[in-house]
């Protein structure tokens, strides 16, 4: 009952309970048809270094191009795919195709690192390593040039079947960054052991930080933290510059948001980046 209710709140359907069930089955059926009929889209949204140069980097998101509904956001069906474990076919797809993008000729000369969202049943799949292995031999692309982004409460989930998952991601070479912290609840000691190359601020935090000084306070921490943790620090959901600037000022590494760019088509992205790389050799 529980699980129904939640369920159709994630969906933001009005349908009765009753009715759960029956649409559960039915978006099962649209997702796993989206994917045959090439209805998922892959998203970029640049990340920018604050300091002097730094690498190109992006941040991969999914979109659904429904054929009524239009362009659907994550929020709309990724909860019910973690819940339904769908979310593993999910997390390939958008590994392939961003190993497609890495491959392509236009990107291939570019110093371009992306990062995939990984979610709790992506870790707890005793075989993920060797899926990611075969996609990057398939497209001959290198792990390091991929982070994967896995949550606080991902890892927590079961740390140590997580723990033991990041080691072996880490050792196959790709860069691992902790994604939304400050909303979960591991604790410093744990994360300390794991092979973490990277914090992302969650964006609450870094949208409070004009109008709370409790927000700005969390936020200068997290960067200390991370940075005496010799990792490096992203803020996310960076809208405007006087943020920018403050981030800045507290030395965070890189930022991500829709003050640098909204997440773009893979085409839109390319031509972002071929600019961006003028602007910077000008
Ligand atoms: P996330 O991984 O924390 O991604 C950052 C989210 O913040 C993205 O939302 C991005 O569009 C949004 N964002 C970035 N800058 C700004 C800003 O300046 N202002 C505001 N208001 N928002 C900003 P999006 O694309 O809707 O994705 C939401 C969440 O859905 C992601 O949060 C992630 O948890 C999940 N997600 C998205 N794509 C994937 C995927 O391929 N796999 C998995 N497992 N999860 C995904
Ligand atoms: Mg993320
Ligand atoms: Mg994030
Ligand atoms: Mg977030």
């Amino acid at each position: 009952y529980a699980a129904k209710r939640k369920l159709s709140g994630a969906l933001r359907y009005d349908e009765s309970l009753d009715s759960a069930s029956a649409l559960t089955l039915s978006l099962l059926t649209e997702l796993r048809r989206a994917v045959e009929h090439d209805e998922l889209r892959l998203y970029l949204q640049p990340k920018v270094p604050l300091h002097g140069q730094g690498g190109l980097a992006a941040e991969a998101l999914v979109r659904w191009q429904h054929p009524r509904r239009g362009l659907v956001p994550p929020m709309e069906f990724i909860p019910f795919a973690e819940q339904t474990g769908f979310v593993r076919q999910l997390t390939l797809w958008m590994f392939e195709e961003t190993a497609r993008l890495l491959a392509d000729p236009r990107t291939a000369a570019m110093p371009l690192r992306i990062s995939v969202n990984l979610s709790t049943r992506d870790l707890l799949d005793p075989e993920l390593h060797t899926r990611l292995g075969a996609i990057l031999a398939r497209h001959g692309v290198q792990a390091s040039a991929f982070c994967l982004e896995i949550t606080e409460s991902a890892i927590m989930d079961d740390p140590l079947r997580a723990e033991a998952m990041l080691n072996r991601l880490s050792e196959q070479g790709f860069k691992l960054s902790i994604d939304d912290f400050g909303t979960g609840y591991s604790s410093l000691a744990y994360l300390k052991r794991l092979p973490v190359d990277e914090l992302k601020i969650d964006k609450s935090f870094v949208m409070g930080m004009e109008s709370g000084e409790d927000d700005a306070m969390i936020v200068r921490s997290t960067i200390d933290l991370a940075h005496n943790l010799g990792l490096t620090v992203v803020a996310e959901g960076v809208e405007n510059l006087a943020i920018l600037d403050r981030l800045r000022a507290l030395s965070c590494d890189e930022a991500q948001g829709y003050h640098i760019s909204r997440p773009l088509g893979a085409e839109d992205f390319l031509v972002w980046q071929a600019r961006q790389l003028t602007a910077s050799s000008a």
